[in-house]
């Protein structure tokens, strides 16, 4: 097992030692954009930490473990439920995925403020342990756009985007959930959108 700093990626090295860290959440359907802002936060926002998923999604092209997600078989993460590993965990589009709690104290712990890419099941959960936590929901423009980049993004099969589509209706569905909602039409917008959230609460 890897020590925790394996597990969340660093922005910047500094960190501010005696005070909880505030814990950042983003949701959003498959194909919203989630990945290009959550990035954009990471290289805009000094001292944020990333919180590595662990998932049973099999590994796509591209993807590096231990930096996208952690990838385990659906055994190991059982394994995780039974010894409340998990500090939220969901089935998402029929895979697993998982936030350690050991990962996210010590995280927390530290100072630092942490971001979650995590499903509005996973937000629900982590909003009971830590209810301070901020949740920012972002919006694709309408199902039709989200379909198109779904289809443009060429990493999921035709079964697995007809899915993503009818879970990201139920998504949408849940939004109100969240305190801030970003819409990503014009994606220079969104992102000065989600990192003058973020920077409300530093
Ligand atoms: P993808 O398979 O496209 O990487 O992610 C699918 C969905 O799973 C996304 O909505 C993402 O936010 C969600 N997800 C990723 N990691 C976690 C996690 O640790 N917990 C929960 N509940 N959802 C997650």
């Amino acid at each position: 097992m890897n020590t925790h700093r394996d597990h969340i990626s660093h922005s910047r090295k500094k960190g501010r030692v005696g005070k909880r860290g505030h814990i950042f959440i983003v949701s959003a359907p498959s194909g919203s954009g989630k990945t290009t802002l959550c990035r954009a936060l990471m290289e805009h926002i000094p001292d944020l930490l990333y919180s590595v998923s662990f998932t049973t999604r099999p590994r796509r092209n591209g993807e590096n473990e231990g930096i996208d997600y952690y990838f385990l078989s659906k055994e190991e993460f059982e394994k995780g439920i039974k010894e409340g590993k998990w500090a939220e965990f969901a089935n998402v589009h029929g895979n697993y995925y998982g936030t350690s709690a050991d990962i996210l104290d010590k995280g927390l712990h530290s100072g630092k403020d942490i971001l979650l890419d995590i499903d509005v099941q996973g937000a629900e959960q982590i909003l009971k342990r830590y209810p301070e936590s901020v949740t920012i929901f972002i919006s694709p423009p309408s199902m039709d756009a989200l379909k198109q980049r779904l289809e443009k993004r060429g990493t999921d099969s035709g079964e697995v985007i007809k899915r993503r589509l009818k879970d990201a209706e139920k998504e949408l569905a849940r939004k109100d959930v969240y305190r801030h909602i970003i819409e990503n039409d014009k994606l220079q917008k969104a992102v000065d959108d989600i990192i003058a959230v973020v920077k409300q609460y530093r």
